[in-house]
């Protein structure tokens, strides 16, 4: 017996028909970059998050990137502004902070839902904060209207990174992407809503914004060979865009099919080491990954192996101890750290069956 992490050719076959037609139509369409698919995805897109305006771009880190040097062109932020980041994130979150030359100041998750800790948010503020980078890891929104309220009586922007939580969405609706000033969101083939390469979106409902990261994607121009800033090259390819329309139609389902995935972990490990995810009261919850904690992780995943249970670490080594980031190894985030030490993700996908989750449950549970 074998059980992936995660089968990307089997998420992606049942499309396989579709893509093909895509394919063809984009190949007839004589036109190769930012034409009718990047378009309509956008429109599409925007529409299934709830927000005015969706921007195409090549990748999460620079959706990101776009939303930062957006409101730099704008004036509402300017270099070595803080901008407070969740001590446990993946890198990206951080690199896109300074990479804009922004100043990245680390907070502590909350212990139980593993994202930033709104309390802890209040402390790390100082009078050079001008910003919050919210991120909704393993597919659970962070508590926005809590992070909303400090920004509001702080006059801070409130980024959303939704890289792992495409459809995520607060009790009353209200989607991951449409829940900041603006939100940076990944279609990495892993992701919820993947690709069949890189690619990315930036979704907000402010106008100004929405004009800048437009042009900035595209060079710094609105009108060809007319340039207003320094831009970029950061633009969604015709085909991936054509794919993504048509991956975009199954989420909502897929989400479904990994949350009653969630559903038969929650109910059948019964090992009293292991933590299980808690799902917020405050949202649903799209388990881009089912993560659980283990005093001793690494013999778990050993034996899971062994009985043929592929599993993945999110993640081995936080930011603040990477080599990248040298002047922040000697802080020390506890939470964060535990999290690192003892996360083990197990297989969780559109497509794998009840009957797999099952049997991961259940060797979990004669794991001494
Ligand atoms: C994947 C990911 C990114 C980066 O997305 P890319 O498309 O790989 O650039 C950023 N933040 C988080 C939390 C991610 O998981």
């Amino acid at each position: 017996m074998q059980i992936k992490f995660l089968d990307l050719k089997a998420v992606n076959q049942p499309y396989f028909p579709q893509f093909m037609e895509a394919t063809q139509r984009f190949l007839d369409s004589g036109w190769y970059v930012l034409g009718n698919e990047v378009q309509a995805f956008e429109n599409e897109y925007a529409a299934y998050c709830g927000t005015n305006f969706c921007v195409g771009v090549s990748n999460g880190l620079d959706a990101l990137r776009a939303i930062f040097e957006g409101y730099k062109i704008l004036g509402k932020l300017k270099e070595n502004d803080e901008v407070i980041v969740p001590a446990n994130t993946y890198i990206a979150s951080i690199l896109a902070v300074t990479q804009s030359r922004l100043t990245p100041v680390l907070v502590e998750p909350d212990p139980d839902s593993y994202n930033i800790c709104p309390g802890k948010i209040q402390s790390a503020i100082t009078s050079r904060t001008k910003a919050i980078l919210a991120v909704h890891l393993y597919g659970q929104l962070a508590d926005m209207d809590a992070i909303n309220d400090i920004a509001k009586a702080n006059n801070l922007i409130v980024v959303e990174d939704a890289a792992q939580s495409h459809g995520a969405a607060l009790r009353n609706g209200k989607k991951a992407g449409n829940l900041s000033n603006a939100t940076g969101h990944s279609f990495y083939p892993g992701k919820n809503l993947g690709a069949l390469g890189d690619a990315g979106a930036v979704t907000t409902n402010d106008a100004e914004l929405f004009e800048v990261v437009k042009a900035l994607r595209n060079y710094g121009s609105q009108k060809k060979y007319y340039n207003m800033f320094e831009g970029y090259n950061m633009r969604l390819d015709e085909n991936q865009a054509a794919w993504l329309r048509i991956r975009l139609k199954g989420l909502d389902r897929e989400n479904d099919h990994r949350r009653q995935l969630a559903l038969v972990y929650n109910e059948n490990i019964k090992n009293a080491s292991v933590t299980l995810p808690v799902e917020k009261q405050y949202g649903k919850h799209v388990y881009h990954i089912y993560p659980i904690l283990h005093p001793n992780r690494d013999a778990l995943q050993k034996y899971l192996a062994d009985h043929g249970v592929q599993t993945l670490i999110h993640y081995p080594l936080p930011p603040h101890k990477q080599e990248a980031f040298k002047h922040w190894n000697h802080l020390s985030f506890p939470i964060t750290e535990r999290i690192h030490e003892q996360e083990l993700s197990l297989p969780m996908s559109p497509v794998h069956t009840k009957e797999e989750i099952l049997t991961v449950a259940n060797l979990i549970n004669n794991f001494a």
